[in-house]
């Protein structure tokens, strides 16, 4: 379960220059494809290689209307469902009344608070944060965040309760990891798919009434579902485990329709740490978005958070009945237009109400799923690099032209391809493009991302 960690503090203390230092260096997944924006409220971070969400809660004011009063509560509840609450004030501009209020606000909740006096970069920093301790908020931590400075330790020590927990858990699966590490690099081994009896974990990834309680009540409403109770708190999904033509899977509900007692319980409440926590639990990600509204923001970031996550996509546009024929060129257009990066998933339109087009989503589900466990041998991947470079060499850099040498598998779920070559590196994205698109259609991988790294060979 991925920790999360909130950052609050007044306007210009720093707070998007501390984000924006913890989530900088995004997944070269996301970097590949240029038409998404990160979202700037919630982003993935990781600490001594443990992963945790971020979320900069902007100034909240309390007096928020439309989009931005969404945005507020979201952030309220992103206090409420965080692990760790830093909350940031200003060393140089010294304490404020603002910063009072918030402290008595934290001081109300039951949270975990660390208060982090920021910029003390080439400031008397001792004697700056002093008067800081009067909030009664114990320790105050110093960093420089547009510097860098203590920004580490601060993170390790919020972090240090889920940091144990997780070496706990990793100590004990290293015995497996050894072994799948030797079967990766065989050079013997061709392609298998050890995986096709597991169980996938599809999580229904979609914002507020898009559908996604209707389609998962449509899927479980036709398929044999063992109920378990699982307990849950309202920042869980509920997990259901189901059946499909002999193929188990777990559905990760974000909707939470199985705490609902009956239709007339109030929905339950959209929540952005519930969702990304989902996508990272999953195998498989089902987004959901809805032909009438068309696509928007909110749709874009969660796309961008599947992809930053690594995993495996399913696109379902819903909400396709009593549209007319110019409607559905409309939207279709806008998808090509806004998505038409977005090459490997399949795109599904259905109606969850109707249940037209959800049987055929388990087909795109099974070959996301297969594609992104399928074990690729070190020589297969070798011989499509010599396949690629062959029809299409990379270009000159400096005057040299980039070698590209040997590739091997370097995981999987998303896959991972690692080659090896001269000025690797110096590799143009349209090469780099050239290469991926080359490895899909060789691999006949559809559903899943494809990872590429360099590795630079003398
Ligand atoms: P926010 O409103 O809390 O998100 O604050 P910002 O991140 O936008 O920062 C406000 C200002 O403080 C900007 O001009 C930053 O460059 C500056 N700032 C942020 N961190 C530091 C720091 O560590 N040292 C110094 N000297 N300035 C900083
Ligand atoms: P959620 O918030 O994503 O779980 O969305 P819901 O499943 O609660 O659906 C929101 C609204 O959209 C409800 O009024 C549904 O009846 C409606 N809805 C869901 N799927 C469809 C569909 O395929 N077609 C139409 N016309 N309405 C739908």
């Amino acid at each position: 379960m991925l920790p999360v960690v909130a950052l609050v503090g007044r306007p210009n203390v720093g707070k998007s220059t501390l984000f924006n230092r913890l989530t900088r260096s995004r997944d070269a997944l996301v970097a590949d494809y240029p038409g998404l924006t990160r979202d700037r409220q919630y982003g993935q971070a990781h600490v001594e290689e443990h992963p945790f969400i971020v979320i900069d809660t902007g100034g909240i004011h309390g007096d928020e209307t439309g989009i931005d009063a969404l945005m507020a509560e979201q952030s309220l509840m992103a206090i409420e469902e965080s692990d760790a609450v830093l909350f940031l004030v200003d060393a140089r501009a010294g304490l404020s009344s603002a910063d009072q209020s918030i402290a008595e606000h934290l001081r109300k909740q039951n949270k975990k608070v660390f208060l982090v006096a920021n910029k003390v970069d080439g400031i008397d920093a001792d004697s700056a944060v002093a008067e800081f301790y009067s909030l009664a908020l114990g320790e105050v931590h110093q960093i420089a965040a547009a510097h860098g400075r203590g920004v580490t330790q601060l993170l390790t020590l919020a972090l240090s309760p889920h940091i144990e927990a997780l070496t706990a858990l990793s100590e004990e699966e290293t015995d497996e990891d050894a072994i799948q590490t030797t079967t990766l690099n065989d050079e013997e081994l061709i392609e298998q798919s050890p995986e096709e009896d597991d169980m996938i974990k599809l999580a229904i990834i979609g914002k507020p009434n898009v559908g996604k309680s209707t389609l998962t009540n449509r899927i479980l409403g036709e398929e044999r579902v063992v109920v378990y109770d699982m307990p849950g708190t309202t920042r869980d999904s509920v997990y259901i485990p189901m059946e499909h033509k002999g193929r188990k899977y777990t559905l990760i509900d974000t909707a939470g329709i199985r705490r609902r007692k009956n239709v007339t319980d109030i929905v339950e409440k959209f929540s952005v740490i519930k969702t990304l926590r989902a996508i990272e639990d999953a195998n498989v990600c089902l987004l959901i978005i809805d032909a009438r509204d068309g696509l928007s923001d909110q749709d874009l970031s969660l796309l961008g958070f599947i992809l930053e996550a690594g995993r495996s996509l399913v696109i379902a546009v819903n909400k396709w009945d009593g549209l007319d024929e110019h409607a559905k060129d409309r939207i279709k257009t806008e998808i090509d237009r806004r998505l038409g990066f977005i090459d490997f998933a399949r795109m599904h339109f259905i109606s969850a109400l109707h249940g037209t087009g959800v049987g055929h989503l388990y087909e795109s589900v099974e070959e996301a799923f297969v594609s992104a466990t399928k074990r690729i041998s070190t020589s297969m991947v070798t011989k499509i690099l010599d396949m690629a470079t062959f029809d299409h060499q990379p270009p000159m850099h400096n005057g040299r032209r980039i070698k590209l040498k040997y590739a091997h598998a370097g995981g999987y779920n998303p896959p991972i391809i690692v080659i090896h070559g001269n000025q690797a590196k110096h590799l143009p994205v349209s090469y780099k493009r050239y290469l991926m698109n080359y490895y899909r259609k060789s691999l006949k991988m559809m559903g899943t991302p494809i990872k590429i790294e360099f590795r630079e060979t003398s």
